[in-house]
């Protein structure tokens, strides 16, 4: 038997959070949990709590047909406590999502939903992380990318590399009006940033963070000009190696000299 963990990170009172428990219970052979942060945290990329106790009330209504928690802490807190703590085992596969809205190209830096799938292969768990172009609706309006969120964990199961982390976005399109699906890379930022500045109703200076998402060019083979075409868009990260390799080749000769400059010379 699977035990798959559902987290996210629109909160435990996403609508989009029953559509996907339901379509995973569909599954055979699985149990399903879901651990989810009580308030939503989009954006609140990788934090966790450490100066806090966080803690986790077991849901006392039915509404998933599952075991439930809902979490003070963030996504990366609810994935710490569920393998660690609140499951009975180890679940074999996270699911996070589905997130109301894209996460595409340098939005998984920021993402709570792709940080607790993040979260999920630190703790050598795989990972699948789920977003629709849908920010808001009923739980019915998520059965689509439910559907495709529980045929992916089906297939991801065989993946031979352990632990994986694929990042999948599903327009919002009525299945028939679905261009295809695609395996992408991750694209460049697709944002031109803007700071608005303004004032408060106290008439101190403020600024709200803004983007322009006017970049119109998404390169062939990246999430963003896939699901601009109409696709879904599945892509593998990685996640643990992240040094630049190159950089690492050039930087190595100056090791002797830093060495000299610092930790020899000019001592007084
Ligand atoms: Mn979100």
């Amino acid at each position: 038997m699977q035990t798959l963990l559902v987290t996210n990170d629109d909160g435990i009172d996403s609508p989009a959070l029953p559509a996907l428990v339901h379509s995973l219970t569909t599954l055979e052979d699985v149990e399903v949990f879901v651990v989810a942060p009580e308030h939503e945290w989009s954006a609140g990329g990788h934090a966790i709590t450490i100066r806090h106790p966080v803690y986790a009330d077991a849901l006392d209504d039915d509404r998933f047909g599952v075991g439930a928690w809902s979490v003070s802490g963030s996504p990366a807190d609810c994935v710490k406590l569920a393998v660690y703590s609140l499951l009975p085992r180890r679940p074999d596969m996270v699911v996070s999502g589905i997130n109301l809205g894209y996460n595409l190209a340098t939005d998984v830096l920021y993402s709570g939903t792709v940080a607790a799938a993040i979260e999920s292969v630190l703790a050598g768990v795989p990972a699948l992380a789920i977003s629709s172009g849908r920010v808001d609706g009923t739980s019915g309006d998520y059965a689509f990318p439910a559907q495709v969120a529980a045929t992916m964990t089906e297939i991801a199961t065989h993946i031979p590399q352990n632990p994986w982390l694929l990042n999948i976005n599903v327009p919002d399109r009525p299945r028939s009006e679905l261009a295809g699906i695609e395996f992408t890379e991750l694209g460049p930022c697709p944002y031109e940033d803007k700071v608005l500045v303004g004032e408060d109703h106290a008439g101190r200076r403020c600024y709200h963070l803004a983007v322009d998402p006017s970049r119109e060019v998404a390169e062939e083979g990246t999430d963003l000009a896939a699901v601009r075409a109409g696709k879904i868009s599945i892509t593998p990260l990685e996640v643990l190696r992240i040094t630049q390799s190159h950089l690492l080749k050039w930087l190595s000769p100056f090791e002797e000299s830093l060495h000299r400059r610092l930790l020899e010379e000019g001592e007084s």
